[in-house]
């Protein structure tokens, strides 16, 4: 057949036209408060957004960055973060946003991994990780977004300030980036086996990532929305959040450094704020804040990256607004599912309207799910049957960076370590997890690294490490430790070993002793038990 459409490649460029046209007016707000001023703001418009990731681009052809070329980002939620977010992979290079909350070795780990060749990093942030770049000589440019007025900047030749590389640009990159196929952004996640694991997002799955944030039965993301991500931009892309804003020209409200549950509720009512998205533990900490305060414009508050308990749900419902669930990982983009109900929960009672709500939701388009059972069969599609929850779709991950194996089942699903059932109308809750993994207010501790770190102390001759549950955080972890014959152990000295080993806030508070770890069958910690125990 001769007659054919536009093949035009899903590229992070093909959001620039409207950003630059029909959505140009529209705004980027950054919370930047000061102590005289709490509601202090920068406002960007879409066009000079869109201008400003131009020259960013340029500028990474100024500083010889190749096409493919890794670029780090240690940064919080703010405007400067978004024009990376644009210019580094319409240019044709790929972001790597970094958790800056990870340990040294582990940063030294990923910054390696990826190949990083530049960094931009905030001010702010830049002490705490300035042994890590430093011992990095694989980086060539160290690029410093926003330095405090007064900071003293460490004597490095690769030092330049983020202001002062695009001021020196004149003439703005095309952002015309055409393999969609190509690498976008990376983010690592934590492997069970305590090595964090890169996935690269394609140029074609951030695009309909955010296209899916828009559909009605999603978040429904639309230009009269202002969205306020709390989830990190270094986490999964924010959600894939300010993507989806800049395609439709949804408001954004970025909460800046820091962001603290009183300045949150005040950017909330203050921005008019209408989708909030952050994980169980924000909500949690934001109740109390946002109860005075005006929110008759909140119409999506999203609770995602952990489960939402009841007491929760039910709180922010006293508060009038309805927490719904959604469920995704970092292999996922992450979004897989929402909560929402359809036309089969009509006639819910309240409760049950509730328990819909604060699953982890249906399926959005494009995406398939299944459990399998312990035989390995597809589950039938019943409520009360659990299995290993599995995905698939043009989303969620094939092959990790740099392996050389493909991460699905050989029918091409991903395992995604998670336990659920799903009903007949699509339902799908968590139920449990397979994973040896502990999360702490939203972000991951690795049981196996900690009990390594456990087991480096002298006087430690077995440690195990499971979860528990926590109002504030979620989970916590709990240590379990066997003292090497004949010794006795002070907790107090145990965690300062720990403070050496692993980020402050993986120490385990509970640390718990015992003359044997139980083990299963096959000689594993028999985790199962332990957590019996707690
Ligand atoms: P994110 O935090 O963005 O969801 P991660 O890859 O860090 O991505 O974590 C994904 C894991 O978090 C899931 O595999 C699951 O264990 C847990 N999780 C995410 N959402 C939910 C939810 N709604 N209910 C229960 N667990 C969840």
């Amino acid at each position: 057949m001769t007659g054919r459409m536009q093949d035009s490649p899903l590229t992070v460029g093909t959001l620039l036209p409207a950003m630059e046209k029909w959505l140009s007016r529209k705004t980027v707000t950054t919370w930047r408060p000061t102590v005289d001023d709490p509601a202090a703001t920068t406002v960007a418009t879409f066009a000079q957004t869109a201008a400003r990731a131009r020259l960013l681009g340029a500028a990474l052809d100024h500083l010889g960055i190749p096409l493919g070329g890794r670029v780090a980002s240690f940064a919080w939620n703010h405007q400067e973060h978004l024009e990376l977010f644009l210019g580094v992979p319409a240019s044709g290079r790929v972001l790597h946003t970094v958790n800056h909350r990870l340990f040294s070795d582990q940063l030294e780990f990923i910054l390696d991994d990826a190949g990083d060749e530049a960094v931009f990093v905030d001010g702010s942030l830049l002490p705490a990780v300035w042994s890590v770049l430093a011992r990095s000589p694989r980086i060539r440019h160290i690029i410093v977004i926003r330095p405090d007025p007064g900071q003293r900047l460490p004597q490095d030749p690769r030092i330049l300030t983020y202001e002062a590389l695009l001021d020196a640009q004149t003439r703005p990159h095309p952002l015309d980036h055409a393999d969609e196929l190509a690498t976008a952004s990376l983010c690592y996640t934590s492997g069970t086996t305590g090595r964090p694991k890169g996935v690269a997002y394609s140029h074609r799955s951030v695009v309909l990532h955010a296209l899916l944030l828009l559909a009605a039965d999603s978040f429904g993301i639309r230009e009269s929305d202002v969205v306020l991500p709390v989830v990190p931009m270094f986490h999964v892309n924010a959600w894939g959040l300010p993507y989806a804003c800049l395609m439709t020209g949804a408001g954004l409200s970025l909460p800046g450094e820091s962001p603290r549950p009183a300045g949150l509720a005040l950017q909330m009512e203050h921005d008019r704020v209408t989708m909030a998205a952050a994980v169980p533990t924000v909500w949690r900490g934001l109740l109390a804040e946002l109860r005075p305060r005006d929110q008759s414009a909140l119409r999506l508050a999203v609770c995602g990256g952990g489960a939402l308990s009841d007491d929760l749900a039910t709180a922010y419902e006293a508060l009038g607004v309805t927490l719904r669930g959604a469920w995704g990982m970092t292999e996922t983009s992450p979004l897989v599912t929402v909560a929402r109900p359809v036309d089969a929960d009509a006639g819910q009672t309240p409760e049950a309207r509730r328990a819909t709500l604060s699953a982890a939701g249906r399926p959005i388009p494009l995406v398939d799910v299944r459990t399998l059972t312990e035989s390995g069969e597809p589950a039938q599609w019943e409520a009360d049957v659990a299995g290993e929850l599995q995905v698939r779709g043009p989303t969620i991950i094939d092959t990790y960076l740099g392996a050389t194996d493909s991460a699905l089942t050989p029918d091409g699903w991903f395992g995604t370590g998670d336990v659920a059932t799903i009903d007949g109308t699509g339902l799908v809750r968590i139920v449990d997890r397979t994973k040896d993994l502990i999360k702490s207010g939203g972000e991951w501790i690795s049981s196996v690294q900690l009990e390594n770190a456990l087991m480096a102390h002298p006087a430690v001759s077995e440690a195990a490490v499971t979860g528990k549950s926590d109002e504030r955080w979620g989970e916590r972890p709990v240590a379990w430790v066997v003292p090497q014959d004949g010794s006795t152990i002070d907790p107090e000295a145990l965690r300062e070993h720990l403070r050496t080993m692993v980020a402050a806030w993986w120490v385990p508070e509970d640390i718990r002793f015992l003359d044997e770890i139980p083990k299963t069958g096959t000689g594993k910690w028999a985790k199962t038990t332990l957590r019996d125990l707690t």
